[in-house]
């Protein structure tokens, strides 16, 4: 099939509003948050209903031409990308909140519903959805299951894993499935295990069905300044080890502090403080009855600058806002952001955050770190200029570095934003080849002709390796 013959496919199905493919258009879909990566697609295709996207599919695979789906496009590292020639299909017109079953605790959705939507329907039933990523306002819950999103709660309640109990999926050749089942979490092959976190690449989630919990009775949040890093890395492991269960433990050091408070998401952070922790706990009353004396106890065993309780809800949600509104407000610093994901044992952040600022110093490039410290979970965050080559390959082998000390600390090369074109080259170190192997090999089960979403999670063949063009300002080959 040729080109012109998919895209007025294409067209046809679904409308000509729906199918973007000037130069404009096109430009906000080059890249996801991760503007490392970028690259051009043929079309993007908003298909409007389920038949639509199955339709869409169906006209790909005869057409034997890349594709991947796209939610949100906030994902940070260059998932929802095609090679040239690639077709990205957009479905953020699939927003729908199909059914929401309040007495059983779920909801079947369509896969371009934004995180916080689902869980501002749900509170009406007393529920919520309890991923909570710093980008819930935008991202989509069908990305959230691709990548197995976690967010500041998920300390507490898990990732998107354990939160979707079924999906509707399109195979890359169009056939629909249905994998895990709303009645039991018990499927033989757990081939709904086995989409979350797959990043795209096995299938398309055309409906989900999510798990809804009940919205905490109470909830207690504290925010403690300290003067060194180390401090706060070592306060949070001392809250585990005391054996205490928090729903989120983040930290921010001086840079994001200094960024919130210059942005619109300021909430009072104390801006002299080397690092600020949010620690949060919720549940009965008199849990946190129980939990909160010992809690604070702990937080103010290292003498801290300042600490403090939220004494309303409008406080707790202000600090809330200050933390999740971070990322945007480092945005402010430079033309682009390398947000890293990386984890090591909870016990080694102070050492890991240490060896960052080691790797920043090298670069002379601005760094944030913000991070879900109960996980392990850092996020060093670069402030960069993609027009200057020289910077982009400061971040590059800054990143690199990072993740390799995280994997020598015991950690893994991502908590939470995935693999995508990223991390692939560094894969090797985490797995041995029999592995990779295995996970290629249940991959093209689903997949057999590696047209959906080609390239991503895995280490790249030399096709892909070379149709995936570095950001223009980059010393790579175009
Ligand atoms: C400021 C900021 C803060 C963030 N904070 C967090 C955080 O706290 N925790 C966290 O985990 N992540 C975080 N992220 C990363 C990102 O928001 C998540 O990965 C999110 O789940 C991506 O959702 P999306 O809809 O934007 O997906 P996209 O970026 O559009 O896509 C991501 C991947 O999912 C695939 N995909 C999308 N929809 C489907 C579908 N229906 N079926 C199959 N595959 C699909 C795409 O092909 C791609 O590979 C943050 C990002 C930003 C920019």
């Amino acid at each position: 099939m040729t080109s012109s013959t998919l895209l007025r496919k294409l067209r046809e199905i679904c409308g000509a509003n729906f199918l973007l493919k000037d130069r404009a258009s096109l430009f906000a879909y080059e890249s996801d948050a991760l503007t490392l990566f970028r690259s051009k697609p043929l079309c993007v295709a908003l298909p409007g209903t389920h038949e639509e996207l199955i339709q869409c599919v169906c006209a790909l695979h005869e057409a034997k031409v890349p594709f991947a789906a796209r939610g949100a496009g906030t994902g940070l590292s260059g998932g929802a990308l095609v090679p040239p020639g690639g077709v990205i299909l957009a479905l953020s017109r699939l927003n729908r909140i199909l059914e929401i079953h309040p007495e059983e605790g779920w909801a079947l959705v369509e896969p371009g519903v934004v995180n916080a939507t689902l869980s501002r329907e749900a509170k009406q039933y007393g529920l919520q959805f309890a991923p909570d990523p710093a980008s819930q306002s935008v991202c989509t819950v069908g990305g959230n299951a691709a990548e197995n999103s976690g967010g500041p709660h998920c300390f507490l309640h898990g990732m998107t894993t354990q939160h979707v109990q079924f999906l509707e999926v399109i195979l890359p050749n169009g056939e629909v499935e249905t994998w895990g089942s709303p009645t039991s979490s018990e499927d033989d092959l757990d081939l709904r295990g086995f989409f979350l976190g797959s990043e795209g690449s096995v299938a398309i989630a055309s409906k989900l069905g999510l798990r809804l919990i009940p919205l905490p009775q109470d909830t207690q949040t504290w925010l403690t300044a300290y003067t060194s890093m180390e401090d706060a890395c070592c306060t949070v492991s001392e809250i585990v080890a005391e054996g205490l269960q928090p729903a989120a433990m983040e930290v921010m050091d001086k840079q994001a502090i200094q960024a919130v408070e210059a942005s619109v998401y300021r909430c009072g952070l104390p801006t002299e403080a080397a690092a600020v922790l949010l620690v949060e706990l919720e549940g009965h009353p008199s849990v946190l009855l129980r939990d909160s004396p010992s809690i604070e106890k702990i937080l103010n065993k290292r003498t801290p600058l300042s600490f403090e309780k939220a004494q309303s809800k409008k406080e707790r949600i202000a600090l809330w806002k200050g933390r999740k509104g971070a990322g945007g407000a480092l945005g402010r610093l430079a033309p682009d952001s390398y947000v890293m994901d990386g984890v090591v044992p909870r016990s080694k952040l102070a050492e890991i955050m240490a060896y960052v600022l080691e790797v920043q110093s090298e670069t002379g490039l601005p760094v944030a770190n913000l991070f879900h410290a109960g996980d392990g979970n850092i996020h060093p965050h670069f402030s960069y200029d993609a027009r200057s080559p020289e910077q982009v390959q400061l971040v590059e082998e800054a990143g690199a570095k990072i993740l390799k000390r995280c994997l020598e600390l015991g950690g893994s090369l991502s908590g939470e934003h995935g693999i995508g074109l990223e991390k692939e080259a560094l894969l090797d170190l985490q797995f041995d080849e029999a592995t990779l192997s295995f996970m290629e090999r249940m991959r093209s089960v689903f997949n057999p002709e590696d047209t959906l979403n080609p390239g991503k999670g895995l280490p790249l063949g030399k096709a892909c390796a070379e149709a995936f063009h570095r950001h223009r300002g980059s010393s790579q080959p175009q």
